[in-house]
């Protein structure tokens, strides 16, 4: 089966005033589309690897044909990237966690505010396009990665538990450059209890998300 677009769980305009309408609405239906598109262009010719989940083609990008293997690498990122994107975002939402990640946040970063800090400054620091992550190892450690381009933590073995997008088409319209302005807003959109659902897989022993293309 083909990989598919998943709709937004809101209305494009649901994010306002911290992610502006136009932006939600390009970002889901073209950019987010155009990785849906693409990755399933490039399994055409290689009906074996298309009940592979995106996640399972990412963990293991050696085992996919040299051919496609960049193309899978940056829109199946793209697809998996986006979905959880999506997901971990919601109307009148933010504040401070709750449950088992605002426990790990605390001991890992001594407190929430120090993590968002240091979360920030990582984002802020990618060169060009790309993401912030906190992502966990399988022991349930948990660590702030940023990856280039549409990488996905699932390629180095750890576990997207969330993330932001750093791309200029993430921000630009209402941000322009003021990447550092979005990061900060960002945070009063953030899905607490998602998260906690995706930590709450990590911890009970999952190697990865729930399904993107499920
Ligand atoms: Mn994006």
């Amino acid at each position: 089966m083909a990989h598919e677009l998943p709709p937004l769980p809101y209305d494009y305009s649901a994010l306002e005033p911290v992610i502006d309408t136009q932006t939600m609405k390009l970002h889901h239906d073209m950019h987010h589309g155009t990785y849906v598109k693409n990755l399933n262009a490039a399994l055409e010719k290689y009906p074996s690897l298309q009940s592979k989940s995106a996640e399972e083609l990412l963990r293991d990008l050696n085992a996919v044909p040299e051919d496609i293997r960049t193309t899978v690498r940056n829109h199946g990122g793209g697809h998996v990237n986006h979905t959880m994107f999506w997901k971990i975002m919601k109307p009148k939402a933010g504040g401070d966690p709750s449950g088992p990640i605002a426990d790990v946040i605390k001991k890992t970063f001594g407190n929430f505010k120090d993590f968002q800090t240091k979360f920030n400054d990582a984002g802020g620091k990618v060169f060009g396009s790309g993401w912030v992550w906190l992502a966990g190892k399988p022991s349930g450690e948990v660590q702030i990665v940023t990856t280039p381009n549409q990488d996905s933590p699932i390629s180095q073995g750890l576990f997207p538990i969330f993330g932001n997008d750093v791309w200029e088409h993430a921000y630009y319209l209402k941000y322009n450059n003021r990447r550092p302005e979005y990061l900060v807003a960002w945070w009063n959109v953030v899905n607490w209890e998602e998260i906690n659902k995706r930590y709450k897989a990590l911890k009970s022993g999952q190697r990865e998300p729930a399904l993107a293309s499920r």
